[in-house]
């Protein structure tokens, strides 16, 4: 037993890691200058590796197929989703968003779907890059 983890132990020392070292292989002291860099060709981003089947990213969101029937609000564990009254649309806050996709299965019209995007990352919670509307 002690044996056959060791082997596995050393036999790791001499396999590629896993790990994508997306964006860069080290990570970088200043993300803004090491971006001005990329910017101006001194440096190069590791690109991400493709994400798998079924994967859960941004909600994407239909508006116009969109019945207004709240029941993506009801299901929410999250409580991500607003209802736009004057519209009967819906506006989805990213940031609260746990990626669970339980609005997308419950939409009656299908109107909501998880994209591959998975580069969310932000200083404001509110910015318009994390509102689905
Ligand atoms: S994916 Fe889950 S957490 Fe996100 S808005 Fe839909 S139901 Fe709410
Ligand atoms: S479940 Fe679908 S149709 Fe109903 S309000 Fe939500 S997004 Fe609109």
């Amino acid at each position: 037993m002690k044996f056959s983890m060791l082997s596995q132990v050393f036999s790791q020392m001499f396999k590629k890691p896993f790990t994508n070292r997306f964006p860069a292989k080290y990570a970088p002291k200043n993300t803004t200058k090491f971006l001005e860099e990329v910017g101006a060709g001194r440096a190069e981003i590791i690109p991400p590796i493709e994400v798998p089947n079924g994967f859960r990213g941004k909600i994407q969101y239909d508006k116009e197929k969109c019945t207004g029937c709240k029941l993506c609000l009801k299901v929410c564990p999250s409580e991500a989703i607003e209802f736009k009254e004057t519209e009967k649309k819906i506006k989805i806050y990213l940031a609260r968003c746990t990626f669970c996709s339980q609005c997308n299965d419950i939409c009656p019209v299908n109107c909501l779907s998880m994209s591959n995007e998975f580069l969310l990352a932000d200083s404001d919670k509110y910015s318009k890059d994390l509102i689905v509307e």
